[in-house]
């Protein structure tokens, strides 16, 4: 086993995006820390970030602005999200068509071990009744 990080730092960073509504960038999380009156500063927040993304307890995705973008993931294995690009809102999503689709295609290509990430980005419901 691994040793645990457990900081109080990397504990305050956990709580923080547990609590946060889906999917927050770095800036976001720190900027919420900092309103609660935390001292934290914004290389320990990524640090912080990357360690719990390594341990499986964040999930980090990348937005098509180039931006990561993490979140404490009510699931630990393979899944799929869908973000609300505006807001940050996520679903996670199984995709069995996919996970099909990609093993197929890498079987006929003669590939073995083939992993990939896909994540959807959209405006979500909640958001769209706000713009209209
Ligand atoms: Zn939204
Ligand atoms: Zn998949």
């Amino acid at each position: 086993m691994k040793p645990r990080r457990n900081t109080w730092q990397r504990e305050a960073v956990r709580a923080a995006l547990v609590g946060a509504h889906g999917f927050v960038s770095a800036q976001q999380l720190h900027q919420t820390l900092r309103d609660s009156g935390s001292t934290i500063g914004l290389a320990t927040v990524y640090r912080a970030l990357a360690s719990l993304t390594e341990d499986g307890e964040a999930d980090s995705i990348q937005a098509p602005e180039g931006e990561n973008l993490f979140m404490s993931c009510g699931s630990t294995g393979h899944h799929h999200h869908l973000i609300c690009r505006s807001c940050g809102a996520a679903r996670e999503l199984d995709a069995t068509v996919v996970e099909e689709w990609a093993s197929k295609v890498g079987a006929e290509h003669g590939f073995a071990e083939i992993e990939h990430v896909i994540d959807l980005f959209g405006i979500c419901a909640a958001c769209r009744a706000k713009e209209a």
